[in-house]
Formats: C-alpha cells, sequence, structure tokens
C-alpha cells in the first residue's frame, strides 16, 4: 500500500483528471460506492473459483458477524446497486467511477495490495454498439494520456453460452491429454474451470497454452454477427484492435467482447486496462436479465507510464519583511486567490532566502512588500524570468498579474 507525494501524487492526479474530463465527453454519469460490501456480493459475482475470490480478499467479520470484504474490483458493487438502489429505471446506464481496491497479492512492480482503478460501464445494453462505445472512451483516455501508441488493444469473443460450453469442452480435452506438463495451479482448474488455463501466469504452461483450441471453431452465427459488430464499429471510430483468440478474462462472468490494453513497458503487469461483457452477472445476482459491459483500469499503471504533468507553479508569491508587510501581505494574499490568482507567500528566513525559495517554487513574480511600500500602497512587483521590476499600487496587483 503506497502513500504518494510530489510528482507521484501529481502523475496519479493528473490520470483521475484525464480519466474525468473523457467520462464527461462520453456522457457517462458518475457515481459513488462503498469500499466495503457483503462478501457474498463478489463471491456470487466473480466466482468461488477465481484467484480472486479464492486467494486475495480481505474480508473479515464486523462487529455483528457479518462477512464484509474490502472491494476487489468495481462492478459487482456496481451491480448490486443496479439491483438494491433502483437503478434499473435508467436503463441503458452509463456509469464512471474511481477509487481504491483491495487484494492480498504478492505485491512487486505495478502490484500493490490497496491499488486503484478507474471504472467505465454500461449497464442495460445488448448491443454491440455499447460494446464499440465503452472501447472508444478506453481508446480515448489513454490517447489522451499520450499512450496512444505505446498501449494496444488486444481483443476477443467469449461467444454466447453455446458457444462458450462447446468450446470449454475442447479446452477441457486438450489440456487434459497435457495433464502431467501443466502446474499444480492449471491442473487444479482443469475439471472446474479449464478456459481459465488459458490466463496461467505460468510459463510452462505457455506452449500449451498456444496450441490450445480457438474459439473461432466452436462461435455460433450469432456469436459471431455479435463480434464482427463490434469490429467493424471499432474500425468506423478509428480504435485500433488486435485480435487475441485466446485472450480470456479472470472472472467468470464474461460473455462475447472480452478485452486487454496491454503494454511491454511495464514488465510483467503489462494489463493497463481490462473489460468485457457480463451479460449474466445480474441475473446471477438475482435481478432480470440485464445485458451489461464495462472495463477497469489501473491507476497506479498508468501514473507509471505518462510522461511527468507540469509542475503547477503559484503566479505570484509574496514576500514580506515585517510585521506590517505580513499585514498586509495576508490581505493581498486573500484578494488575489479570490480572483483567481494562484499565489503564495514566504514567511521564513531573510529576505534572500525568501526570494531564492520563491524562484525555486517555479513562480513568474515575486510581489516585494516592505515598511515603504506599506505606506504608500504600493508593492514591487519582480518578473522572475526578465529580472524587471516596476511599482504597483495594491489594488492593480491582480490586473498586473492577469495582464
Ligand atoms: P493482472 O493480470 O495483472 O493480475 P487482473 O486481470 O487481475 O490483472 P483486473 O481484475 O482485470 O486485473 O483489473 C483491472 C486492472 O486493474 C488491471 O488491468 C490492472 O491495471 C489493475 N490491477 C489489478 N490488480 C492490481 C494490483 N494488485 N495492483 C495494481 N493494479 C492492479
Ligand atoms: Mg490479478
Amino acid at each position: 500500500m503506497q502513500s504518494l507525494l510530489g510528482e507521484e501524487a501529481d502523475r496519479f492526479a493528473h490520470v483521475v483528471a484525464t480519466f474525468d474530463r473523457v467520462r464527461r465527453l462520453f456522457g457517462f454519469k458518475r457515481v459513488e460506492l462503498p469500499v466495503l460490501e457483503p462478501t457474498a456480493v463478489f463471491a456470487r459475482s466473480l466466482g468461488e473459483t477465481t484467484d480472486v475470490v479464492s486467494k486475495e480478499m480481505y474480508s473479515f467479520e464486523d462487529r455483528s458477524g457479518d462477512s464484509v470484504t474490502l472491494r476487489p474490483e468495481f462492478t459487482a458493487g456496481i451491480a448490486r446497486a443496479f439491483l438494491t438502489e433502483g437503478w434499473q429505471q435508467f436503463t441503458p446506464l452509463k456509469v464512471a467511477t474511481h477509487g481504491p481496491a483491495f487484494r492480498y497479492e504478492r505485491p512487486q512492480k505495478g502490484r500493490f495490495r490497496q491499488f486503484h482503478q478507474l471504472d467505465a460501464e454500461i449497464l442495460g445494453a445488448g448491443e454491440p454498439q455499447a460494446d464499440v462505445e465503452v472501447l472508444c472512451f478506453a481508446d480515448q483516455l489513454l490517447r489522451e494520456l499520450g499512450l496512444g501508441d505505446t498501449v494496444v488493444c488486444k481483443l476477443n469473443t467469449l461467444g454466447d453460452p453455446a458457444t462458450r460450453s462447446a468450446w470449454r469442452d475442447a479446452l477441457h480435452g486438450h489440456f487434459a491429454a497435457h495433464r502431467a506438463d501443466l502446474s499444480e495451479d492449471s491442473r487444479d482448474r482443469l475439471d472446474r474451470n479449464p478456459v481459465r488455463i488459458l490466463d496461467s501466469k505460468a510459463h510452462q504452461d505457455w506452449p500449451i497454452v498456444d496450441s490450445a483450441p480457438v474459439i473461432d471453431d466452436y462461435l455460433t452465427s450469432e456469436a459471431s454477427d455479435f463480434f464482427a459488430a463490434v469490429t467493424s464499429g471499432l474500425d468506423a471510430a478509428g480504435v485500433r484492435w488486435e485480435r487475441a483468440p485466446r485472450l480470456v478474462r479472470g472472472l467468470d462472468y464474461y460473455r462475447h467482447t472480452a478485452f486487454e490494453f496491454v503494454t511491454d513497458a511495464l514488465g510483467a503487469q503489462g494489463t493497463v486496462l481490462a473489460g468485457g461483457r457480463y451479460d449474466g452477472l445480474i441475473e446471477a445476482l438475482g435481478g432480470p436479465h440485464t445485458p451489461a459491459i464495462g472495463w477497469a483500469a489501473g491507476i497506479e499503471r498508468l501514473s507509471m507510464m505518462i510522461d511527468a504533468p507540469a509542475v503547477e507553479a503559484p503566479l505570484a508569491v509574496i514576500v514580506p519583511m515585517g510585521t506590517a508587510a505580513e499585514q498586509a501581505g495576508v490581505r493581498i494574499l486573500a484578494e488575489l486567490r479570490r480572483s483567481g490568482i494562484t499565489a503564495d507567500m514566504g514567511l521564513r528566513g531573510n529576505m534572500k532566502k525568501r526570494m531564492a525559495r520563491a524562484a525555486s517554487s517555479g513562480a513568474a513574480h515575486v510581489i516585494i512588500l516592505g515598511e515603504t511600500e506599506v505606506e504608500s500602497g504600493t508593492a514591487q512587483v519582480k518578473d522572475l524570468a526578465t529580472g524587471e521590476q516596476r511599482a504597483v499600487a495594491f489594488d492593480m496587483l491582480h490586473a498586473a498579474l492577469s495582464a
């Protein structure tokens, strides 16, 4: 779990601000969700056999003995709120949020136990246009972060339930034939959920995964039409994508479109954004059939990749010398800030120290206030770029600095 200051915190904030700007462009409503949910919300949504539920959740009993869990992701909580808060009346509902998520994982570069996600979902939309919409949102976010060329969209379809069960049987046959060479984790998954072996992180599984049957041979014509509509929409919108016929998602609730935006700039933790269609989830939680699609992105991973955002420097720093000047400085500072000028005041050390500190803050101007200045109601304003200095009446400071 990280604590951030300075440039790292600025990068984080820049990712969030960019997300929020693009969210508005796309008309996704902001939602806020609890960090804590009943454990059942995640266990039922994500599937008991997934890594997240079986190994990674921060779950505990609260004082009344109820099992609660710190959210490991957003989608399950959004689906829960959709049902318990009456959001069903607003479908199709485009929502977005961001905040902390928790997974008990082995910490490493780009992998934390408290991390932060951006999240976007469309609930109650079964049309392939909804898939195109969320993918365009993801694509534009990454472009605006300057990552358009470093991150690639890998796209697959997991088909409809008929497709998936036929493919699952084929995968089971293939992996069973290689049972002895599979990693322990994958042998474990073989009978419970062979599809997830495709997502294995164990190197010894990779050659077996590479020769596994691909979904295309099992796609029903409905599933293949749906996927064609998604890809032609992406092409029309100018979103670049690559087919990844063995891409699956770690969680059980996905159908049809599945995608990951990946980079090779972050080593093993190369997935920055991932998601897909989860038409069966809300029904599995006891609600009506509600097709839906969405994605989540790791803020830390995105922050590590972007250029450092420009440092936010004050436009002016006031350097007062003496008690009367400090008084006047407090008033001027308040007035400048009320008129929208970023300003600060230096109160420590001698004149030289204060001037040096003002310069190193990146300020454009220093407003010098001494006894004479207070008496005449005129400050000395020094332009730190040119070194030029001029007298400006107190009530003209705002105008002079804005010019
Ligand atoms: P990974 O394969 O890296 O474990 P995942 O498939 O578990 O990722 P998702 O559940 O799809 O991840 O979460 C979406 C995004 O959240 C990931 O693509 C990643 O950017 C980020 N993320 C997931 N887990 C972590 C973590 N422990 N620390 C930092 N970021 C994370
Ligand atoms: Mg994971």
